[in-house]
């Protein structure tokens, strides 16, 4: 119960921190994680310095270690998902440096199995289950939008136009809910439709850049949700939206190392992930002013950030001991959402 009154004085802004496993072939034995608790504590340690400076303690709704499952995450995730069917337009974000394991939380690996399944199948498997469940009270139709913000350009990603013009944007909070409402918007009616739609979507992705992986790590990836919901005895009807995005990697690059278009593109998610964070802390401390306008990616999300609705973010870490001073970023970045 003081957990929940604590997460209202928040602005409903929860963040949750994952540890990614080490993979085959990295150096187990050294970690930059030292202490994992129950109650959200987290302590990482610099294997660089000695004694007390060495170590730095951090609190968050919660913390995973690096055994946690897909199903253990997702069991945390669903009240979140299940109060969009309630009305509430909800937005979960991915934050983290490239490999940190943004993409894992949130989709899941090449080829997931159902266990491995991120949170997006997740969460639309659960809506449709919901909305199943409601059918006697509640008519729900829900839709899917997929969108890629690159260098501050919005680009649809479910359009079989190759072309991939630039979307507009609507500003301020939209009563449909719809803030790029000229992407492909395609109506879902279970999870079979979903999977097709997101390899449509991440075959858009990888389009006009050499590997996946290296635009999907400079580029913001938002999945909307739309649900309707109709109630069948009032016939009054209720719209909410929830959006998945797995985010550009937040790694610095060395200015003094890259030049011309790795550099406009470094600039540029340097630009939008500051704004994201200048937003959710100005949610969080309840400031009068949220500035929404710095940035394509808050532009898009205004609706589902601030007022009603629910945020939640996911902060990915890297235990290796070479990432140690981008965990600490990433992790003074969290701090100012909580
Ligand atoms: P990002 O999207 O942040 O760049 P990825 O999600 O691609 O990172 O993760 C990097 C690698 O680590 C991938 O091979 C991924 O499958 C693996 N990985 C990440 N998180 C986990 C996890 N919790 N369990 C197992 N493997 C993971
Ligand atoms: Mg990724």
């Amino acid at each position: 119960k003081l957990h929940n009154e604590l997460q209202e004085l928040k602005g409903n802004i929860r963040v949750y921190c994952r540890i990614r496993p080490f993979l085959p072939g990295q150096r187990e034995k050294q970690s930059t994680i030292e202490y994992v608790g129950e109650n959200g504590e987290l302590i990482i340690v610099n294997p660089a310095k000695q004694g007390k400076e060495s170590r730095r303690s951090f609190k968050f709704n919660k913390v995973y270690s690096q055994a946690a499952t897909q199903a253990e995450v997702f069991s945390d995730t669903q009240p979140l998902i299940q109060s969009v069917l309630d009305g509430y337009n909800v937005c979960i974000f991915a934050y983290g440096q490239t490999g940190s394991g943004k993409t894992y939380t949130m989709t899941g690996p090449d080829k997931a199995s159902e266990d491995e399944w991120g949170v997006n199948y997740r969460a639309l498997n659960n809506l449709f289950q919901t909305s199943q469940n409601r059918e006697h009270a509640f008519s729900y139709e829900i839709s899917v939008q997929m969108v890629e913000i690159y260098n501050e350009q919005v680009r649809d990603l479910l359009s079989s136009d190759t072309s991939q013009k630039r979307l507009g944007i609507l500003s301020g909070s939209q009563p449909n809910g719809l803030a790029v409402p000229d992407a492909t918007m395609y109506p879902v009616k279970a999870t079979s439709d979903v999977l097709h739609l997101m390899d449509v979507g991440l075959k858009n992705r990888a389009k006009g850049s050499t590997a996946l992986n290296e635009r999907s790590s400079r580029s913001h990836s938002i999945l909307s949700i739309h649900a309707r919901g109709v109630d069948q005895k009032t016939r009054s009807s209720m719209q909410s939206s929830l959006h998945l995005v797995d985010l550009a990697g937040s790694e610095r690059v060395d200015r003094s190392e890259v030049t011309g278009d790795r550099l406009k593109e470094a600039q540029h998610i340097n630009k939008s992930l500051s704004a994201l964070g200048d937003v959710i802390s100005a949610l969080a401390q309840k400031s009068p002013h949220i500035p929404y306008r710095n940035s394509k990616l808050t532009q898009v999300l205004q609706g589902s950030l601030g007022g009603n609705a629910k945020t939640l973010m996911f902060v990915q870490l890297n235990p290796e001991v070479n990432s140690y001073s981008e965990t600490l970023s990433t992790l003074k970045f969290a701090e100012r959402a909580s």
